[in-house]
């Protein structure tokens, strides 16, 4: 951009057929950046959010958090449920429930395997679930589109603060040199932190670090993850006092967090936080998706444009609670699921799904009640199709 202002500068200098041409220039520009904002003005307002916080709570039971809310030991917890839109009984994806295929799922929209009996879904295939090696992608089955790309070329400022080393996947998935080529560049996560500490800090460091860097720059999307109440779990079993006390632990994070969008100028009134979970657990873990403590997760969003209420109550056209079952992406009544909220997040920042995603594709996931004038703006703000959960690919 800078080079452009300088060499724009310096014909309109040289010569009067240059020097109008540049006014003719700039005068263009005047009209295309009205027109923009005459067209995008309607997108800015349906959403009503600037900046999303997509927050993963690694390895959340829901039944065990909702005993620490019923209990007032985790009021932040509890403030999504008093202010916000909310469920405990969202899903995993169908096959995974195993921390990198399911926050695969949570950015890509797509399922991990090929979903039977919907033979047009692109799925990401990515069922490892450690670091990888230098130059080592999603994209070995081709690129693999994410909810950064989407924010990242539409020219909002991106971030990624994680908690597990094995984050470095989507790191270099969407770095300089693998990311989709865009004039807004490769490069799709404008800032990547990790720090993988054991007990007793956890993601401490990492929320601070967060609370700090978004205090000052502001990014638009930001997805953060906390890995607490999943490695204690694994050490000390999902249930166990230890366990409770990690859980409780990360409400005094979401603290943190709603202190930052609530007491900064820029945020305030303009962001929405997302929570969800990769999965949830049990003893003696998570990785078999055929428990309903593995498959069960949290989808709460609180913020700009959000209703109070049951997101099942609010989305009662497009989904369906599944009650106590495990339900397959080929099911006419889907649940909603964490993979829904990458194309959520977007949704709310006024843009488009992510390409080649599946899970809630149509941006049809509503966070306010239809009768609510903020929910019917939205609803008519945006183009948006009408059809459930996953979508195949036409
Ligand atoms: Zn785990």
């Amino acid at each position: 951009m800078k080079g452009e202002t300088v060499s724009g500068g310096m014909n309109c200098l040289s010569r009067l057929v240059a020097y109008l041409a540049c006014r003719w220039s700039a005068l263009g520009r005047a009209v295309v950046t009205i027109a923009a904002v005459g067209l995008f003005a309607p997108l800015i307002l349906a959403s009503g959010a600037e900046y999303v916080v997509h927050i993963s709570v690694d390895g959340l039971n829901v039944n065990i958090m909702q005993s620490l809310v019923d209990a007032e030991q985790a009021p932040n917890f509890k403030r999504f449920e008093d202010e916000g839109a909310w469920t405990i009984n969202a899903r995993t994806d169908y096959t995974h429930t195993v921390t990198l295929p399911n926050h695969t799922t949570m950015i890509t929209g797509r399922p991990t395997l090929a979903p039977a009996g919907l033979p047009q879904v692109a799925f990401h295939n990515w069922m490892e679930n450690k670091a990888v090696q230098n130059r080592v992608t999603l994209h070995k089955d081709g690129y693999i589109p994410s909810v950064f790309d989407v924010a990242h070329d539409a020219g909002r400022s991106t971030a990624m603060f994680a908690s597990k080393d094995k984050f470095n996947v989507f790191d270099q998935s969407y770095d300089e040199t693998n990311g989709a080529a865009n004039p807004h560049g490769r490069d799709k996560i404008d800032r990547y932190f990790m720090q993988n500490d054991g007990p007793p800090r956890y993601s401490q460091s990492v929320v601070d670090r967060f609370v700090e860097e978004m205090g000052v720059r502001h990014f638009n999307y930001v997805f953060l993850h906390l890995r607490d109440a999943d490695s204690v779990g694994h050490a000390l079993q999902w249930g166990s006092s230890t366990y409770r006390q990690a859980v409780h632990g990360i409400d005094g994070y979401l603290g943190q967090i709603f202190q930052l969008v609530e007491s900064d100028a820029q945020l305030k009134g303009k962001t929405v936080i997302i929570l969800t979970a990769d999965h949830g657990g049990r003893p003696p873990g998570h990785d078999d998706p055929i428990y309903r403590e593995n498959y069960t997760v949290p989808v709460f969003a609180w913020g700009a444009g959000v209703d109070h209420g049951d997101l099942y109550a609010m989305n009662e056209k497009s989904r369906k609670d599944p009650g106590d079952a495990r339900v397959d992406y080929a099911a006419a009544g889907q649940p909603i699921r964490n993979g829904d909220t990458g194309n959520l997040a977007l949704w709310l920042l006024g843009l488009e799904a992510i390409p080649t995603s599946s899970i809630n594709a149509a941006q049809d996931l509503r966070v306010a009640f239809p009768s609510n004038p903020k929910g019917l703006e939205a609803e008519s703000g945006a183009n948006r199709k009408h059809a459930g959960g996953i979508q195949e690919a036409n």
